[in-house]
């Protein structure tokens, strides 16, 4: 099916379920989009699925309340990967139906969302869940993080092994003007710029991986971009939004779009699909279906955001090794897709494209396999989360790579666990890193 989905046809913003359930009218119940869910594929029970869940909709749409338990229910099991979107003949919304559902259960009780310690989450068992266990373990190691980043409920994983916590944050490595103590532009080598990107780091460049964000900035400048970092916005929304909470989802969105000079850009740059997903496709579809006043302010947003493998994909000059650390020809890497790009931006071909121009080190294609961790799926169904993700694991490292590029924050941290637990000499590492460390042939 190549028919171009319409965009605007998203019920994500909704909010009623039976206006939500209108979406599920074209659906025909033929299951292909079941045969490429990856929780169905774990756990083989028809309310897994997304046929079986989108029935459910369509039931509660109609009034039946006596669904709705089952609903909540069934709404946990989806990691989001937007697999089923992608496959459906009949260009049902199968993804967003879920997501747009999960806002308006009649369980719902958002009053509650502010009282808990992130101050993101509305479900019930993930307040119990991750909640609890990210307040108990957050003076230990996270103190330093904002409550309205969604990474305080990523890292609330039961079990699961998470890089350190950076000791700095982006802003506080980001060059700065010596006299005034504002942020600097990175520019290119040659002082001329073609164009203007803004970073925006989203919670893991900010917080985690601070000095990835730099990568990033550097790669950027080596392509020949004046590069700002869009250090006053938070986190994209995408957690709350995925946690059912439209409104604090709402509000992270407003805060951005506030913030953002958006006409100074060519390009906003994101180092984390997920964020580009939420820019992109859930800001326009939240802002218009809610009669937010800045419905086209997020449009014009939404058509300047790209990660970085889609700036490169474009551009053909060579990025030099930052380092010679390896031996030339030694180093072997594959690059995961995260779902966020494959299905949510419709690009499966930019991460492959500029990994074939990896310098000193033996690119290995892999197929697209989802990582199972899905904003807080993970947190919230860690058995099912781990066995998706060890099968990606295991595609990955059965190409022999040693290292693994990504750009997603969810499949960073994902991998960050489950390669170690599959093999501890493998690494997962920031595409920016990745070019850093190993250069981009030009073509
Ligand atoms: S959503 Fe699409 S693919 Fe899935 S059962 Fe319905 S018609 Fe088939
Ligand atoms: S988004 Fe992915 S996990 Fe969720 S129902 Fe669709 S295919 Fe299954």
């Amino acid at each position: 099916m190549t028919t171009k989905r319409d965009k605007s046809a998203s019920p994500v913003g909704l909010t009623s379920i039976s206006r939500i359930a209108e979406s599920t009218d074209a659906c025909r119940r033929c299951g292909l989009c079941s045969s490429v869910c990856p929780v169905f594929d774990v756990l083989g029970l028809e309310c897994a699925s997304p046929r079986g869940k989108l029935q459910l909709v369509a039931a509660a749409g109609q009034g039946d309340l006596s669904c709705t338990k089952e609903l909540e229910k069934a709404l946990c099991l989806c990691v989001g990967c937007g697999a089923c979107s992608e496959r459906c003949p009949n260009l049902v919304m199968a993804k967003e139906t879920l997501l747009a559902a999960k806002q308006v259960l009649p369980g719902k009780r958002p009053g509650r969302v502010f009282r808990i310690a992130a101050g993101l989450m509305s479900r019930e068992k993930t307040i119990s869940h991750a909640a609890g266990i990210a307040k108990s373990l957050r003076p230990l190691w996270a103190s330093s993080l904002p409550d309205d980043q969604g990474l305080v409920m990523r890292l609330a994983k039961p079990g699961a092994r998470f890089p350190k916590l950076a000791e700095t944050n982006l802003k506080k490595i980001w060059p700065r003007n010596e006299k005034n103590g504002k942020p600097v532009s990175l520019m290119p080598r040659d002082g001329s710029p073609n164009a203007i990107a803004g970073i925006f780091p989203g919670c893991i460049h900010t917080y985690l991986t601070p000095k990835a964000g730099i990568s990033l900035a550097r790669v950027l400048a080596a392509a020949g971009f004046r590069v700002d970092l869009l250090e006053n916005t938070g986190c994209c929304g995408l957690p709350a939004l995925s946690a059912g909470n439209t409104k604090q989802a709402q509000k992270a969105m407003a805060h951005n779009l506030d913030v953002i000079d958006i006409e100074k850009y060519s390009v906003i740059v994101t180092p984390c699909a997920s964020c580009a997903a939420m820019l992109k496709v859930h800001y326009p579809a939240l802002a218009s279906k809610t009669g937010y006043n800045q419905a086209g302010i997020a449009e014009r947003l939404a058509a300047k955001v790209q990660v970085l493998s889609q700036v490169l994909a474009k551009h053909t000059g060579k990025i030099a090794q930052r380092e010679k650390v390896t031996k030339e020809g030694t180093e072997t890497i594959a690059y995961h897709t995260p779902c966020h790009l494959a299905k949510a931006l419709g690009d499966s071909t930019s991460g492959p494209k500029v990994m074939q121009r990896i310098e000193n080190a033996g690119y290995r294609q892999t197929k697209p396999a989802c990582c199972g961790q899905g904003g807080l799926f993970g947190v919230e169904n860690p058995e099912i989360s781990g066995k998706i993700g060890s099968k990606a694991a295991k595609i990955l490292l059965g190409t022999g790579a040693s290292t693994v590029a990504t750009e997603c924050s969810g499949c960073y941290l994902q991998l960050y666990d489950l390669l170690w637990r599959e093999n501890r000499k493998a690494e997962v590492i920031w595409l920016a890193e990745a070019i850093e460390r190993f250069g981009l042939a030009g073509t």
